[in-house]
Formats: structure tokens, C-alpha cells, sequence
């Protein structure tokens, strides 16, 4: 279904590598999707997958993280599915920071519904709903996300690098909690020049490095030479790269592994018995008696 050249074909290949590095049981692996292009992604997948409603891929998978702590839940969502009409759920998800990795595949237009502005469609890009150029400045999804209380994984990347890519995804499985993905993700179709300036001239894009960030080889060191050395664990520096117009920062803006964990508490009580569920309903109809 994804036209050649998409990036979403990119990502499809980092994350079967991961399946493969890390030995993901298929039965215990589960793909959760909203509507759009990139909500296809579990059809791809030999793995289990949920393609949901549009919007509402989060709920779906906070509500498989709460019944089924055994299992890899990865979500893939769109800048139109989350930044828009799934905001809501995006936000509290944050704030839950229940255990799963969310790729949000950011190309600036709804494409599968054919070209509309997005939330994060640059101001002046012109689309089937704002012929003469979109009329209002972007959400910045990494802006946003940090800006949440209780976010505890926030990562940028491309979809052109590849070791990026993969080291990113790695990063965001290993950690506990909810591990937030801003992939700048080419939509050859619709938003072909958006990107071009980012993938033709590195100097645009600002890497992040840092012992405990992304860790990168050689070869994609070379590729971004314009570079910084940020901390993840500090939120303030995290946020005024993710601000700053110089340069697209790619990598680690801030991890916290300390997050309280919504999962945590739904998934309490859930090996209990049948007659351990019969006798606490009884004590909790006792206080009705008269
Ligand atoms: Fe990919 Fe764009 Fe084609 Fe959708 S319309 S499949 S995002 S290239």
C-alpha cells in the first residue's frame, strides 16, 4: 500500500531488524495503529496488531499494556492521528508513561486521506485544504511532549539514516515507560520538498550526542558533523534545543527512568482467582447490608 520511495518503508525495515536483534517473540509482540498512511504498519508485521480508529491508537494499546504486561506494544501514529484528533489521548498518555514505544511518523499532510494540512504542516505549505499556503505556524511535537508532566522518553530521528534509526528504536525498547518518537518521516508523494533541505545539507540538522543518549557508529557521526553534547537527564537543556531554529536536533532530548508508571497500578490484581474475586465482592456488597 505505501508508494515507493516512502519513508515509512524505512522504518517497517529498522524495526524488523530490532525484532530480529532482540529476539521478539511474535506471539508476545503486538502493533497498535490509528488511521493513515503509517497506521498500516501492522499489516506488515507478522506479529499481532490492532489497526484502530483514527486517533485512537493510544487508548487501544494502554489498554492492552494494563490486561497484558507480558507483552512488546509498539504504536505507530501519525502527525495527523496524534497531534490532532488523537491530542487528547496523546497528552494523558504522556502523563500515564505506560510501558510501550510510540513512533509518531511525522511528514507534515494527511496523506492517505490525500493531502490536507496537518498540525505540524509547515506555515505556507500548500494543501487541498490551504491551496494558497497553510495558514497558521506547526505544533512541534517534541515541544509538546516534553512539556507534559511525568514525560519520561523523548526522541528525534530520520527516517533516512538508518543507524539512527535503529539505535533510536533500541533506545526507546530498552527504557520503561512510555518512549516518545518523532520520526521526520518523507512522503515522496505529497511533501517531497519539505525534507530536502534537512537530507541535502547535514549542517541543517544539530546531533545530539551523549554516553547515555543515542549512541551512533563512525559512519552516522560523519553524516551529521554538526553536533552537540546534551545530557538526557536535563529537561531544561532538552527543551531549549528542541526550541532553538538553527539546526533540526536529532536524538535524545530527555530520558527519566524514575517516572512514576501508570501500568504499574492497572495491572494490580490481575492474577487474582475467581474466589479471590468472589470474596472481595462479597466484602464490598457486606457494607451495603441493613
Ligand atoms: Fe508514504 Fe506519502 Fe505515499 Fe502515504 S502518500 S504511502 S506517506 S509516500
Amino acid at each position: 500500500m505505501w508508494c515507493p520511495g516512502c519513508g515509512d518503508l524505512a522504518v517497517l525495515t529498522a524495526i524488523q531488524r530490532l525484532c530480529r536483534d532482540e529476539q521478539l517473540p511474535p506471539e508476545k509482540t503486538v502493533f497498535v495503529s490509528g488511521i493513515g498512511c503509517s497506521s498500516r504498519f501492522p499489516h506488515y508485521m507478522k506479529t499481532y496488531g490492532f489497526h484502530g480508529l483514527h486517533g485512537r491508537a493510544l487508548p487501544v494499546a494502554e489498554g492492552i499494556r494494563s490486561r497484558r504486561p507480558d507483552l512488546h506494544i509498539f504504536v505507530a501514529t501519525g502527525d495527523g492521528d496524534c497531534c490532532s484528533i488523537g491530542a487528547g489521548h496523546w497528552i494523558h498518555s504522556i502523563r500515564y508513561n505506560m510501558n510501550m514505544v510510540v513512533m509518531l511518523f511525522d511528514n507534515n499532510i494527511y496523506g492517505l486521506t490525500k493531502a490536507q494540512t496537518s498540525p505540524t504542516s509547515l506555515r505556507g505549505l500548500k494543501t487541498n485544504t490551504h491551496p494558497r499556503g497553510a495558514w497558521l505556524d506547526p505544533i512541534d511535537p517534541i515541544q509538546t511532549t516534553l512539556g507534559v508532566v511525568n514525560a519520561s522518553f523523548v526522541a528525534r530521528t530520520v527516517d533516512w539514516n538508518p543507524p539512527h534509526l535503529l539505535a533510536t528504536l533500541q533506545a526507546a525498547h530498552r527504557h520503561q515507560g512510555f518512549s516518545f518518537i518523532q520520526i521526520i518521516q518523507r512522503c515522496p508523494h505529497y511533501t517531497s520538498k519539505v525534507f530536502e533541505a534537512l537530507q541535502r545539507e547535514p549542517s541543517n540538522v544539530l546531533l545530539m550526542t551523549h554516553p547515555d543518549g543515542i549512541t551512533v557508529d563512525d559512519g552516522a557521526l560523519r553524516a551529521f558533523p554538526n553536533q552537540v553534547e546534551h545530557d538526557p537527564a536535563n529537561i531544561h537543556e532538552g527543551r531549549e534545543l528542541a526550541e532553538q531554529n538553527d539546526a533540526v536536533a536529532i536524538g535524545l532530548f530527555y530520558r527519566n527512568e524514575n517516572a512514576q508508571r501508570y501500568d504499574e497500578y492497572t495491572v494490580e490484581g490481575i492474577a487474582t482467582t475467581r474466589a479471590q474475586k468472589i470474596e472481595a465482592l462479597r466484602k464490598e456488597l457486606q457494607q451495603y447490608e441493613v
